[in-house]
């Protein structure tokens, strides 16, 4: 499996595999090949979605003036696909490249082995990283550190600022989210929307929503989030991790160490499922966001590696089959009131599995794979091209 850095990316939303994937195969071809003019081909997911994604605005940002063109097909390859052409001063061909959009910010570039070479845990099971731990006397998060390079947990600590900073900078934010829904920003008013009636267990939903829809709110408006694993699902694992800490007083290590944590279970998913809507739908972003998040509270909870194991499975399971259905393309309706409830959920998740680790019948290895084949079984108006589910049903009025 590769490294985290390849999982944890701080990047612009609002769509890992439609902006920051994108603007990064750009920009190896714009280094490859550089030109006066360049044409950009979209298909499939990337071509009904690219608009209110932001990816014709992103590969523009790189490649001035590119020509970009929204194509019906659909690559079996994959469904994120894109062609870079180099063109010549008469409009002729000088270079092509065709690169796949993979999920969470990753690319893949055609006939070429891998364009990241990051691969540092030897490992791609979670029932083989457990074996490993039992026999080495090692906890998750010591696990992290003896495959990645030193530099893990400075890495892990800029990812715990930068959510941090999502977090305080969406909460601060006031108006409307760009885009034709004029989708009005919640997270502020929720965070101090305190009742006089209010409930300790309502105030938890309150507060946990608050930090998601922050984030969320963040990645719609094109602004600086952390993909976990993905942009679209990106609320899930600050508002598990900033309540915890505000709760039990946490210190910077333990919330790095959980965030180690939660990458080993984000990085076994993108190995052997996928993490991205358009492979495999929703489950795939938020069922992964809200299994990673699950992992971190029981870990944070203080649970063994079997508990949290089966805290990260309960987690995914119960996701299993959610479609991705983005209205009018945009990254807001379900998605940012889905972060909350995937945030509230995980704790849930990893509360049952505190009660129940020891009647587990379905390992977290099973439920990844099943998801897996869910999302090849998803039809295709259910994987991020917005042709089916709610963005078929809802008509602005
Ligand atoms: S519905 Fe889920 S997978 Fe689809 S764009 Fe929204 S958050 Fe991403």
């Amino acid at each position: 499996m590769k490294s985290l850095h390849d999982l944890y990316r701080i990047g612009k939303g609002p769509s890992s595999s439609h902006t920051i994937g994108p603007g990064r195969a750009a920009k190896i071809f714009l280094r490859r090949h550089p030109a006066s003019r360049y044409r950009v081909v979209l298909y499939g997911s990337l071509s009904l979605t690219g608009r209110g994604h932001l990816t014709d605005k992103v590969l523009a940002e790189t490649l001035p003036d590119a020509e970009i063109v929204f194509s019906e097909e659909f690559i079996d390859k994959h469904p994120n696909t894109l062609d870079f052409f180099a063109l010549d001063g008469l409009g002729g061909i000088k270079a092509r490249m065709r690169a796949y959009s993979v999920g969470g910010g990753s690319i893949r570039i055609e006939n070429e082995e891998d364009a990241e070479p990051l691969k540092v845990f030897p490992h791609t099971s979670f029932k083989d990283v457990a074996a490993y731990c039992r026999r080495e006397g090692l906890d998750l998060p010591d696990y992290v550190r003896r495959f990645e390079p030193d530099d893990i947990d400075d890495f892990l600590g800029e990812i715990l600022d930068a959510m941090e900073e999502s977090i305080r900078e969406g909460i601060a934010a006031e108006g409307v989210l760009p885009g034709e829904l004029e989708l009005q920003r919640k997270a502020g008013a929720l965070y101090s929307a305190r009742h006089p009636d209010e409930t300790e267990e309502i105030r938890v939903s309150r507060i946990v929503s608050a930090y998601a829809f922050a984030v969320s709110e963040m990645n719609a408006s094109g602004g600086t989030i952390v993909t976990a694993p993905t942009c679209g699902a990106s609320g899930v694992v600050p508002a598990v991790l900033r309540f915890m800490r505000e709760k039990h007083n946490l210190e910077r290590q333990v919330l790095i160490d959980a965030l180690a944590v939660g990458g080993i279970i984000g990085n076994i998913i993108k190995h052997n499922a996928s993490i991205s809507g358009a492979e495999a739908g929703c489950q795939a972003e938020i069922g992964s966001a809200c299994s990673m998040a699950a992992a971190m509270h029981a870990f944070l909870q203080g649970y063994d590696t079997d508990t949290i194991e089966y805290a990260a499975e309960v987690a995914l399971e119960h996701h299993l089959g959610l479609t991705c259905d983005p209205v009018l393309g945009y990254v807001q309706i379900p998605c940012i009131e889905r972060n909350a409830v995937a945030a509230l959920r995980a704790m849930d998740a990893s509360n049952i599995a505190f009660f129940s680790t020891a009647f587990q019948k379905i390992s977290f290895d099973l439920v990844v794979e099943t998801m897996h084949e869910t999302g090849r079984d998803l039809p295709k108006g259910y994987r991020e091209t917005s042709t089916g589910g709610l963005a078929k049903k809802y008509r602005l009025k």
